[in-house]
């Protein structure tokens, strides 16, 4: 990064960046890890080998991660690591390691001193661990742990809340800050490793991970895993339950318990077409196979990017395709943000921008442009709705996190606006140059960790400076430290949604029945039409809407969503009972946050709100009782939601 670049943002940071910390105003520095206590300045972790005992009855991990690191800092000798709701047991250090040691044999493990922090409630524990010199270039640690109730990454369920009933599950959501509740390790995206893991269970249920998982294997409790390629440790990811395994293409397929496994290989048949779209576009997909796990209906948000196999929410089967944009945006995810990383959570956007610039652009190529902007001009409006409640410092890209818990800060902000900023430099600088410099991109970044700061430079050099006089750097800095949505966007539009408005239009004014309206409407036609009646309807017309088309008891789960806002609002009592079996089934974020928000509105919403969360709660994921709870019960939560509903990872 060129030096002028490195003036101009300190000097923006300084000004977009500031914010009283303790009645003091201090600048931002980026690429510090505002949650981490990792000292990676000191000593960088290369590798991970993990040994997971998984005991499902008993719901905990007993575990051994073996950590291979490099000493920055030769003078270092405390190396800290990340850990939450862990019990550390022993750490050694391999005695060949320290400096003068005469043993030759490797396998000798002495015991070092180590101690943990005082906990913070969002960060966790700082495991600090003694070490004496060494001069090897590669040094390892073992920490002996076991996971606790407090190891809020991971769900487990009971046999009872799965979809087969047979074996409980288990399943982790690191992202952004829960690899520290199940593996002590330097838990910042800045950091990439390669990991290897054995995983030990009872027989006849499956474990997958984020890594090479072998379709062929038997079920018999025992599983080893290889992560090759360096990634940070968001996306170290494992499951274990009674799943089984489908092919859709020779490098794609579907794992999933076996009463949704045929559904979930036919609604995700176009696996494939999506990875050789994204190929074509971007560059090479460099993680050997693509697999979906689908996971059980409590998991917390719409799909989570593992590499090699995404974790999906079965909210987006369907039957008909019509949510999978979930799929390509996981997918895209193997570009932005598993191959270029952002470096803190403040650079979120990086990730998340890009991939929904990147989902667009697949949808696009295998679905076709009109369903591509209909999904845009509705991503639209959930960003103009969290704009609507969002402070003006949390509307920008480049977003200060700190103290707070960046997973209840996750809005729409990095997603959509990051998006609308990628359609605006595609349209500034043509589909040409742009998809060049995106290719560019991704191979001059491929397996790095990078921040806002790294992003702009290298944006002035290969696209601003290279094209001048098209787009600013003043109008970028605008784009990524102001708030809103710059008036320079370039807006979705979509001509599929005029009928729809017509549609509405007329049949509120009375012009026409429901029944006569909709007719070959696909499913955002729906959602579109939903999404923008206006609050206040009579019990009448939603009666004759619900008998039109039966919204009630849909199949789609974001389309009940939506009909369920409508349902809160006005308080119409014959879709209380399914919204109760909805919240009580599905804990996907996006989809029961703004529900409960809607209810506790009300004093009967709020009666109703607190009686089935009561029940629906032992369902959840840790992460998801967290922002309920806030919302629910809001004097007794540890920390306050200031997000808006929208998940971290769909
Ligand atoms: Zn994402």
């Amino acid at each position: 990064m060129a030096l002028k670049h490195c003036c101009v943002a300190g000097l923006l940071l300084l000004c977009a960046g500031m914010r009283a910390h303790g009645g003091e105003i201090t600048p931002i520095e980026s690429g510090l890890d505002y949650h981490s206590y990792a000292n990676v300045d000191q000593f960088r972790v290369t590798h991970l080998e993990l040994d997971l005992r998984v005991d499902l009855p008993g719901k905990t991990i007993n575990g051994i991660a073996a950590l291979e690191f490099k000493r920055l800092d030769p003078s270092a000798n405390q190396l800290v690591l990340d850990t939450k709701g862990l019990m550390v047991n022993d750490v050694r250090q391999k005695a060949t390691d320290v400096l003068g040691a005469t043993s030759k044999n490797q396998t000798i493990w002495v015991s070092r001193p180590f101690h943990m922090e005082k906990p913070d409630p969002i960060l966790g524990s700082a495991l600090v661990i003694e070490l004496p010199p060494s001069r090897k270039p590669v040094e390892s640690i073992r920490i002996d742990y076991e996971t606790t109730a407090a190891s809020t990454a991971l769900q487990w369920l009971t046999a009872k809340q799965t979809a087969g009933r047979h074996k409980g599950f288990l399943y982790t959501q690191s992202q952004p800050i829960g690899a520290r509740t199940w593996i002590p390790l330097q838990d910042t995206p800045a950091v990439r490793m390669t990991y290897k893991a054995k995983v030990h269970t009872e027989s006849g249920v499956l474990a997958v991970m984020s890594a090479d998982n072998d379709p062929t294997v038997k079920h018999k409790g025992e599983y080893s895993f290889i992560m090759p390629q360096p990634i940070p440790s968001y996306l170290i990811a494992l499951a274990v339950g009674d799943i089984e395994f489908m092919a859709t293409g020779p490098r794609t397929g579907v794992y999933a318990e076996k009463p949704v496994l045929k559904a979930a290989a036919k609604e995700f048949a176009d696996t494939e077409s999506m990875i050789e779209t994204a190929e074509k576009l971007f560059g090479p997909y460099r993680w050997g196979r693509y697999d979906i796990l689908v996971m059980p209906p409590s998991f917390p948000v719409g799909g989570m990017e593992n590499p090699r196999l995404s974790f999906i929410t079965p909210t987006v089967i369907a039957g008909d395709k019509s949510l999978v944009s979930v799929i390509a945006h996981e997918l895209a995810h193997s570009w932005s943000g598993n191959l270029v990383t952002n470096a803190t959570w403040r650079d979120l956007w990086l990730n998340e921008g890009f991939t929904d610039y990147l989902e667009s652009r697949i949808m696009t190529a295998v679905y076709g442009a009109e369903r591509a902007s209909m999904e845009e001009v509705l991503g639209l409006k959930a960003l103009r709705d969290d704009l609507k409640t969002l402070k003006p410092q949390d509307q920008v890209l480049a977003i200060d996190l700190r103290d707070r818990d960046p997973d209840l800060v996750f809005s729409n902000v990095p997603y959509q606006k990051g998006r609308l900023f990628l359609n605006f430099l595609d349209a500034k600088f043509g589909r040409e140059r742009f998809d060049g410099f995106l290719r560019g991109y991704f191979d001059h970044f491929a397996f790095q960790s990078i921040t806002t700061e790294e992003f702009l430079g290298y944006l002035d050099d290969n696209l601003l400076d290279r094209f001048p006089g098209i787009v600013t750097r003043e109008a970028v800095n605008e784009w990524v430290h102001g708030p809103g949505i710059p008036a320079d966007a370039v807006l979705p539009v979509s001509s599929a949604f005029q009928p729809v408005d017509e549609a509405r239009t007329a049949w509120l004014a009375g012009g026409v029945a429901a029944k006569k309206i909709g007719l070959g409407w696909v499913a955002q036609q729906w959602l579109y039409f939903l999404d923008n009646m206006p609050a206040a309807l009579r019990t009448q017309q939603l009666a004759e809407l619900d008998k039109a088309f039966g919204f009630t008891h849909t199949q789609n789960a974001e389309i009940a969503h939506s009909w369920f806002r409508l349902v809160i609002a006005n308080n119409y009592q014959p879709g209380f009972s399914s919204l109760e079996e909805y919240l009580k089934t599905i804990g996907r974020r996006k989809l029961i946050e703004p529900l409960y928000t809607d209810l506790m509105k009300t004093p009967a919403g709020t009666v109703f709100a607190k009686r089935v969360y009561a029940k629906a709660r032992p369902g959840y994921h840790p992460e998801t009782v967290k922002a309920i709870d806030a919302i629910v019960n809001p004097g007794a939560a540890e920390g306050s939601t200031d997000g808006t509903g929208a998940e971290g990872s769909e």
